[in-house]
């Protein structure tokens, strides 16, 4: 998959994507990440590539034409302009797991970074295929943005990850919040790790896992099991804590112990 990204500022990027699991990525070939700064489009001596805006009112806004010839040249350089050019703004849609699954069957992606203002409408309306926000606030720039949805979409694709790290069992994924995770010493501060997770008894563990991810998405985010595919076991396992919440306000314990 090639990600094509356009901004003002390639270097905040780079050194993100110079490591970990993205530059795995890169090396095994799974992932191509192309950085492109729109000011090498911009034509004249001076090549400028934002101006205030009409009308006044402070600010400066990223100038139409660098960003056409910027998406155009990457376009005839992949050699098809049916890819999506994404436009990083906090009035796109609100960017979730699911849009990075979607994103990540897609062959090639633009991602076009605004700065400042914004960009000039003629590119959201008649350039941008897509707008992507990462969340209510807004950013000086949409390189973070940027630097999330490929995160995001690349651990979605095949072999990224690896089996031991597979993406089928995380937050979202099941459409529930993920359980805790342990790892060495057994016991760490007089701490222990629960003894489910070191009896080796997989059927155990699954279940385990499975009430966590449960007891987790039912203390936190309760909105997400509306949708969550639930097996009748799920159901009567949520059952009983909805039971136990309604004891311990009775007693006044914290619903979080
Ligand atoms: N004036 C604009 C905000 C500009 S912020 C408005 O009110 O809508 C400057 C740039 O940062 C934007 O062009 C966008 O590319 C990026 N940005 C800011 N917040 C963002 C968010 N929540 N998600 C994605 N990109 C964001």
């Amino acid at each position: 998959m090639r990600f094509d990204i356009l901004t003002l500022f390639p270097e905040m990027l780079e050194g993100y994507f110079k490591h970990s699991i993205i530059l795995r990525a890169q090396e095994a070939g799974h992932i191509k990440i192309e950085l492109h700064n729109i000011r090498d489009y911009a034509s004249g001596k001076h090549r400028i590539t934002d101006e205030p805006p009409f009308g006044g009112g402070g600010g400066m806004v990223l100038k139409a034409e660098p960003i056409f010839s910027a998406v155009e040249s990457v376009q005839s350089d992949f050699g098809s302009s049916d890819s999506p050019v994404i436009l990083l703004t906090p009035q796109g849609r609100p960017f979730t797991q699911e849009s990075a699954v979607a994103l990540a069957a897609k062959p090639h992606l633009i991602l076009l970074c605004g700065r400042y203002e914004g960009v000039d409408e003629r590119v959201r309306r008649y350039l941008v295929t897509e707008e992507i926000s990462i969340g209510d606030y807004v950013l000086t720039g949409g390189e973070l943005g940027a630097m999330v949805v490929v995160d995001a979409v690349t651990r979605q694709l095949p072999d990224v990850l690896g089996a031991e790290g597979a993406a089928d069992e995380d937050s979202f994924s099941t459409g529930l919040l993920e359980g805790p995770h342990y790892t060495r010493p057994e016991t760490f501060r007089s701490w222990p790790v629960p003894s489910v997770l070191r009896s080796g008894h997989e059927a155990n563990i699954k279940r385990w896992r499975r009430e966590e991810a449960l007891r987790r998405t039912w203390l936190r985010r309760p909105d997400l099991l509306l949708t969550a595919d639930l097996s009748e076991g799920d159901k009567l396992f949520l059952a009983v804590l909805a039971a136990e919440q309604v004891r311990k306000d009775l007693e006044g314990e914290d619903p979080d112990s």
